[in-house]
């Protein structure tokens, strides 16, 4: 059981039990980038965090390949349909705090939720995330995702070298290569969903097998172009070809 707590545009990953917190997203963020010191307590239903990882790159990847808030609703949306596990499972506590607003006592009320499954856990996040309209970006440093509350941030917090942080590196890096970078994934996104959508439609099952292979492709050529095995051009002529392939 794993237990979260969201107020506004934050999450604090402990309830009660800590004061720490999160821009919406950053669990999540965490989770893709492998960084899991923050679970406290030990989960012993998960035998394979790679997989986790995956899942949370892949959720990351289709709801905020742009920071446009129709592209994120349709990402989270085609999330949705794309993962068939049981939704909605968790539970929900309700705690107060007794605080003192402007000289008088009074209730502030809580709501804690309890997940035991990690993909359940990130769908959530993501759908508050993406309901609240957060940034969540790639930062152009280390590569790594990050929730941010200011949607003009372009490098994360992450330590990166010599105890000095992306951010710290990042601004010796030029603008418009960052720029065309999120162009780039976000025609990536596009084309995924649009091959995905033919899938939907396909009329039999070689048709469908042909797709998701396509779609599999795909995905590799995503995570070579994230860890700089490609060249911008390179890839767009891949989701290029892809286009056409799953036309014909
Ligand atoms: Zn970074």
């Amino acid at each position: 059981m794993f237990d979260v707590e969201i107020i506004g545009n934050k999450i604090n990953p402990y309830c009660k039990d800590s004061d720490v917190w999160y821009p919406l997203g950053q669990l999540t963020c965490m989770i893709a980038a492998g960084e899991t010191d923050w679970i406290k307590k030990p989960f012993t239903v998960i035998t394979n965090w790679k997989l986790v990882e995956e899942k949370a790159r892949d959720y990351l990847e289709s709801c905020f390949h742009s920071n446009d808030v129709t592209d994120k609703t349709k990402g989270y949306l085609f999330c949705r349909s794309k993962y068939t596990y049981a939704k909605e499972s968790y539970t929900v506590t309700k705690h107060f705090d007794e605080i003192i607003d402007e000289g008088k006592v009074k209730l502030q009320v809580k709501d804690c939720y309890h997940f035991d499954n990690w993909v359940e856990l990130m769908d959530f996040e993501m759908m508050y995330a993406t309901a609240n309209n957060i940034s969540i970006f790639v930062c152009k440093n280390c590569g790594k995702y990050f929730a941010t509350l200011n949607s003009g941030a372009v490098y994360c917090d992450r330590i990166y070298r010599d105890n000095k942080t992306c951010k710290y590196f990042g601004a010796k890096k030029s603008a418009a290569e960052q720029v065309k970078n999120n162009e780039i994934i976000s025609f990536y996104e596009k084309s995924y969903q649009a091959i995905y959508y033919k899938k939907r439609i396909a009329k039999n099952k070689s048709e469908t097998k042909k797709i998701d292979k396509i779609l599999k492709t795909m995905q590799k050529n995503r995570l070579e172009y994230r860890k700089g095995n490609l060249s911008d051009e390179k890839f767009l002529s891949m989701i290029e070809s892809y286009l056409t392939d799953s036309n014909n």
